[in-house]
């Protein structure tokens, strides 16, 4: 973060009825009607619509709280008691020394020898959550839980206005402080988007309140680094540098367009806007709501068996585009087209196969791992009609609904569920590999089961629609 002193409004509100006044005084020599339009563009350009909170070291915080005797002492919270692992918070104390999320233990420890070592207690975390989220609430709706420690609230009304705003921020500020815990200390950001409101939530730490109205947001914005915008981390840095861009101001001077072209998606082009100030719903509430594959048999493979193999191979499929995409399924569906004998009056597919078509759904804990979601298509699999014409299926769909992006799935995560972290973790490693040396390379034993009773036609090792 740039420590040139910041334009961005830092609470100081009452600097702000005068330039109200002058503003107004300017108008008023121009004439009645111009003083108004003058305001309500002044009330315009001010208005704010997200307020962002992001508590500052927050497990180390919450720790303080919880263990006065840790309060005014640097604190490295680890996942476990090991030299080799690294620090996942630090107070502010330890901070002043360089200890950093992410720090080696045995580092921390050359860095600043004083420092206390306290095992993560996620547990504790959670608690506190709620009730900062309670205290939130207390002074304005939370629209969004953005992650442990971060949330987002829309202004609406009489919220907007700058001065009103910047009370409710220091309101909020004060709300979780007093009904909290002092040692809860939080960073306030104010915008016209919540993009903004999580950048200016980070200019200023730790128990910091800044509002980036739009009449100062290039000025603003330019005194900040590339790698100060959420979404650009060290890679997106490199190529940016690569490309000529090293400052925010040459970030700034593209035109929509460059900026799409540049990110090759259209996250340049929303991020042009939101650079702007636009208000706009952010990519988690545009993030894809399900992914399916299907499969339509050869003749040959019609039988029960190989179609189960093909629907097994399907949903592996699935699942590891849903993790590659960093969502989790909280639906599963099944289809099942039948090849009815020539015979029969049946309507025709497309296919110009005689068909009579099966479909089920089930409802799911939010998962994507191979492991649930076997479990469930096997269930569904198991609910598929019995009968002479129902065994000759010839085309096998099969897709994961109501998904969701992994933001919102982070608290069920952090939940204490260290099955699902070890699983995820594992599935992850599993995807690298995959990705990287073709499919079949690793996989649960289930699945290789699978594999060797489905013909060898099926092409397992080209998956020309993953990635
Ligand atoms: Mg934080």
């Amino acid at each position: 973060m740039a420590s040139a002193p910041n334009p961005a409004l830092s609470p100081a509100p009452e600097e702000w009825p005068e330039e109200l006044m002058n503003l107004g005084r300017e108008a008023e020599a121009a004439g009645r009607e111009q003083e108004e339009a003058a305001l309500a563009d002044f009330a315009q350009d001010s208005a704010l619509n997200w307020l962002f909170v992001d508590l500052n070291s927050y497990f180390a915080s919450c720790e303080q709280e919880a263990r006065p005797e840790l309060r005014g002492r640097p604190v490295g919270v680890v996942p476990m008691m090991a030299d080799t692992t690294c620090c996942i918070a630090a107070s502010y104390e330890a901070k002043a020394f360089g200890v950093r999320t992410g720090t080696i233990v045995a580092d921390a420890k050359r860095m600043c020898p004083e420092i206390v070592l306290v095992e993560a207690r996620h547990e504790l975390y959670i608690d506190f959550h709620h009730r900062i989220v309670e205290a939130v609430e207390s002074c304005v709706p939370v629209t969004a839980v953005c992650s442990i420690d971060e949330m987002a609230c829309r202004l609406i009304g009489r919220e907007r206005p700058l001065l009103a705003a910047i009370d409710l921020g220091m309101r909020v500020k004060q709300t979780i402080r007093e009904h909290v815990g002092p040692m809860l200390r939080s960073s306030v950001g104010l915008a016209t988007n919540r993009y903004l409101a999580k950048i200016a939530s980070d200019m200023e730490k730790p128990d910091g309140l800044v509002a980036l109205p739009l009449d100062i947001l290039p000025e603003a914005l330019g005194q900040l680094t590339l790698r100060d915008l959420p979404g650009i981390g060290a890679r997106t840095e490199k190529r940016l540098n690569e490309k000529g861009l090293h400052t925010m101001n040459d970030l700034l001077a593209l035109d929509c367009e460059q900026a799409g072209e540049i990110w090759g998606s259209v996250w340049g082009q929303r991020l042009w806007h939101w650079l702007r100030g636009e208000d706009f719903e952010m990519a988690e509430l545009e993030h894809q709501k399900s992914i399916s594959h299907s499969h339509v048999l050869a003749p040959e493979m019609r039988t029960p068996d190989a179609a189960w193999a093909v629907a097994h191979k399907l949903i592996h499929k699935a699942a590891m585009r849903l993790r590659s995409k960093g969502l989790w399924a909280s639906n599963i569906g099944l289809a099942i087209g039948f090849a009815a004998p020539r015979s029969e009056n049946t309507p025709v597919s497309r296919f110009g196969v005689p068909a009579r078509g099966w479909r089920s759904e089930i409802k799911l804990h939010e998962c994507q791992d191979n492991q649930t979601l076997i479990a469930a298509l096997r269930r569904l699999w198991d609910s598929q009609p019995k009968g002479a014409q129902y065994q000759h299926p010839y085309f096998i769909g099969v897709q994961l609904n109501n998904l969701i992006p992994d933001r919102l799935h982070t608290l069920a995560l952090f939940d204490g569920l260290e099955e699902e972290q070890s699983r995820t973790r594992l599935l992850a490693t599993m995807d690298q590999i995959n990705d990287k040396y073709g499919m079949s390379t690793l996989a649960p034993a289930a699945m290789l089961t699978a594999w060797k009773a489905a013909p060898t036609r099926i092409a397992f090792h080209s998956i020309p629609d993953l990635f």
